[in-house]
């Protein structure tokens, strides 16, 4: 193929690709953009072109979480990220983007491709999809209850003397039957994170104390498989408005995931940094990685890596997604980094003062 017909295909796919695709140069601005971008974004190829990508997206991901960034800092593309952009028009429209770095020998960015597509229609799915789950979960919590009561009374010998088997039997149905009380919980607090319906509880905390709390109350799971679980802390650290209750959630489950994903005699490391943007609490483990292709799902409800590793581990599915929840309603973030066979490192990232959904900034609005 000769370079000019090579230059040729190449404009022809940035033309014709079903997918909004733009390209920017080393100061972030824009030197191509394509029929479907100008479709989804309203903005005219024309005008478009000069302007700095975060004026013509101004997405919830431009500033300090641009995916651009990210990827020219760890060197990966950044597959499909959630975003919302205000279009030129002046309506929010979902999408989901894909960005990639390309980097000079220095690690400076020399140019970035912005692949994204329109997700209203996915949203609107999966909002529907999370209704129903949610609407059918709240169902089934009245028969499981009333199932379990009735359990109670055969096992308190209430409806008469049972054997040892039928009482082994049933003390098994009991397990079963916590279980699911147990996701049904889980479920139904999620979706209420999600939709904003759960009020935190956001005052001013020490974090260094925090922590110290929940590691301790870790050592003994640590110890059974010979895990070292250290906790590295800034000298000083300053408050942070969190509700301690959702925090201490969110900081177990990860403490919980990474010894039980990880080998016996492995580390798991909580180390806090204070960063401009707040304090990040980096939960670090050397158990088996997660492939860049699961890294997206992992936080979605009910997903399981089927195989990771880590042989049969039991779980819901749940946790990750709560913890994602009760960040981003804190006006917070998870960021994952990890290879297989690597480890993983989850890194909380929270506001300096409670940025979130109920934090003081708002309650300060509301008065
Ligand atoms: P659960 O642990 O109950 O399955 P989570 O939502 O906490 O649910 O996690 C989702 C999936 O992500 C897990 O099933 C596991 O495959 C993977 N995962 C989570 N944390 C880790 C970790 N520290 N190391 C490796 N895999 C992990």
């Amino acid at each position: 193929m000769t370079p000019t017909s090579r230059e040729k295909i190449c404009d022809l796919v940035i033309r014709e690709l079903p997918m909004a695709l733009f390209i920017v140069d080393d100061r972030l601005r824009i030197i191509e953009f394509n029929a479907t971008a100008e479709e989804i974004t309203g903005w005219p190829r024309k005008e478009a072109l000069g302007r700095p990508c975060a004026d013509v997206l101004a997405s919830s991901l431009c500033g300090d979480r641009c995916p651009l960034r990210e990827s020219a800092e760890n060197g990966r593309t950044c597959r499909e990220r959630d975003a919302v952009i205000h279009t030129r028009p002046g309506q929010k429209k979902a999408i989901i983007l894909s960005s990639v770095a390309l980097v000079d020998k220095a690690g400076r960015l020399e140019y970035g491709i912005e692949l994204f597509r329109d997700a209203t229609a996915i949203k609107k799915l999966e909002a529907q999809k999370k209704n129903l789950i949610s609407l059918f979960t709240h169902d089934l919590k009245v028969p499981v209850a009333i199932a379990g009561g009735f359990l109670e009374r055969l096992l308190s010998g209430k409806a008469g003397p049972l054997n040892e088997k039928q009482t082994r039997y049933l003390e098994s149905i009991r397990r079963e039957i916590r279980r699911l009380e147990g996701y049904i919980r889980s479920f139904l607090e999620i979706a209420r994170i999600e939709s904003g319906r759960l009020e935190l509880q956001v005052e001013p905390q020490d974090l260094g104390r925090l922590l110290r709390e929940i590691v301790e109350g870790f050592r003994v799971q640590a110890g059974k498989k010979r895990i070292r679980l250290s906790l590295d802390l800034p000298p000083s650290l300053s408050p942070v408005a969190i509700d301690p209750l959702q925090m201490n959630r969110v900081i177990s489950n990860l403490i919980d995931n990474a010894i039980k994903y990880s080998a016996e005699g492995t580390t798991v490391q909580v180390i806090v940094r204070e960063e401009a943007a707040g304090p990040v609490v980096e939960i670090r483990d050397q158990g088996p990685g997660i492939a860049p292709e699961e890294q997206e799902h992992i936080f979605d409800s009910f997903y399981r890596i089927p195989e990771n590793g880590a042989g049969h581990v039991a779980g819901t599915g749940l946790g990750l997604a709560a913890v994602k929840a009760i960040v981003e309603a804190h006006g917070g973030r998870v960021r994952l980094r990890s290879e297989p066979g690597q480890g993983s490192s989850f890194m909380v990232m929270l506001p300096r003062t409670g940025q979130g959904r109920n934090g003081p900034e708002k309650k300060e609005k509301e008065k």
